[in-house]
């Protein structure tokens, strides 16, 4: 049965407008997305089946050319995508940016035949990709040292190192990062690896306060030849600055999912406790015009997002930095909101504090905006 279900959903054809596409998402975001949430937030279960069904519903296509609806790329809709589905899941609004990240990756390469090779499975939720370049931007904007390091072969790198957690990570996956050259570290460059269960394998040794069922593992990397045909840039600093605004402004999806859920937390709150929570500083009302300014803002960067301006780029910065500080504000007043009953383990209110913190941390953290910033104005 289930064969047969999944068999009837690959026939389904492909969204033909964004009303469509958002009514697809929102079907599975209050069905599957929903019942799955405490089960992805307490037993770490990676929801993998509720991927490639999102991916179905044209969720990770619509940035990308050619692959969604309109032949333009668009990026709002893909954001809408994840907010529509992180109103019932944060865990799986981050799956989705990464998902959409590396098919973003893909498509601002120059390496046209490895998009070909890679991007339609990814646009479709059939092939999972992710991003683990975290340790790179950091790394470029003076925060860390790069963690994977290569040095020229015949025809490509080989490759070692490790990044501590990259999420979205299975077996047979694929992921985007970014290695320095030993001899020469001002050389680096950015590739497509393969977790093979070989020379990159992935381990998990830590567990987290939110996310479990993010597939979020360490990635080892061991004398790994990544061969010409799966560089994505070489060398990247150029590359980097096309892919920055679009990857840092798409997790805004992720942010409005999870203060559209605190609003909801502090709605259903007020039903019992109005009379009371209507002397809490930050209600419910000020998060909806601050979500719709922030859309609206969001709306406006991504029409332009290759924009190699530095003015541009700090806007994004802000950008991003709002949505982090909007989304930790908003968590705190719903738990405000919720009181006792939000301290409860499996209140909604506790999963969605806890996934809220991640939006903060996630690379580009709150500190790291403010230090990216700060060395944009101090230039
Ligand atoms: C659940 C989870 C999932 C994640 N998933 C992903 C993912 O899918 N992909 C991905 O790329 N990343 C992922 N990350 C990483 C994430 O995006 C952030 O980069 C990370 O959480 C930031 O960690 P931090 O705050 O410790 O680092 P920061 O505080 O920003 O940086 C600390 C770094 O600075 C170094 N350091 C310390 N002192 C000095 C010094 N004096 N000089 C120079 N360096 C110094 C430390 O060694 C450390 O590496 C994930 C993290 C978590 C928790």
């Amino acid at each position: 049965m289930g064969a047969v279900a999944d068999l009837a959903a690959l026939a389904t054809p492909a969204p033909s407008t964004r009303e469509d596409m958002l009514s697809r998402v929102k079907a599975l975001a209050e069905t599957d997305i929903k019942d799955m949430a405490p089960t992805v937030d307490r037993d770490g279960v990676y929801p993998a089946d509720t991927l490639r069904k999102l991916g179905q519903a044209g969720a990770f296509s619509q940035h990308l050319s050619g692959h969604g609806y309109s032949p333009d790329r668009r990026l709002l809709d893909t954001i809408e995508a994840m907010a529509v589905a992180g109103e019932h899941c944060g865990c799986t609004s981050f799956l989705m940016w990464l998902q959409n990240a590396f098919g973003w990756y893909l498509e601002v390469s120059d390496n046209t035949a490895l998009r070909d090779m890679l991007q339609a499975r990814v646009a479709q939720g059939a092939l999972f990709g992710t991003s683990g370049m975290s340790n790179p931007v950091k790394s470029m904007d003076g925060i860390e040292k790069f963690k994977l390091r290569g040095r020229r072969v015949k025809g490509g790198y080989e490759v070692s190192g490790s990044l501590p957690y990259v999420s979205n990570l299975g077996d047979g996956h694929y992921m985007g990062s970014a290695f320095e050259l030993a001899d020469q570290p001002d050389h680096k460059v950015m590739a497509v690896f393969h977790i093979n269960g070989d020379d990159v394998k992935i381990a998990q040794n830590t567990h987290f306060i939110a996310l479990e069922g993010s597939g979020t593992y360490a990635v080892l990397v061991k004398k790994h030849f990544v061969s010409d045909d799966m560089v994505l840039a070489d060398p990247i600093p150029p590359y980097v600055k096309r892919i920055k605004p679009a990857f840092f402004l798409m997790q805004a999806g992720i942010a409005l999912g999870q203060i559209q859920a605190h609003i909801n937390i502090m709605r259903d709150a007020d039903k019992t406790l109005g009379h009371v929570n209507q002397y809490l500083p930050d209600r419910p009302e000020f998060f909806e015009d601050e979500m719709a300014k922030a859309t609206e803002l969001v709306a406006e960067l991504v029409k332009t997002p290759l924009d190699p301006d530095p003015g541009y780029l700090r806007k994004v910065y802000e950008a991003r930095l709002a949505a982090g500080e909007l989304t930790m504000r908003a968590a705190n007043s719903a738990l405000m909101h919720a009181g006792a009953r939000g301290y409860i383990t499996g209140a909604a209110a506790d999963r969605r504090f806890r996934e809220s913190v991640f939006v903060a941390i996630v690379t580009p953290a709150t500190k790291h905006l403010r230090k990216a910033i700060a060395d944009l104005d101090a230039a």
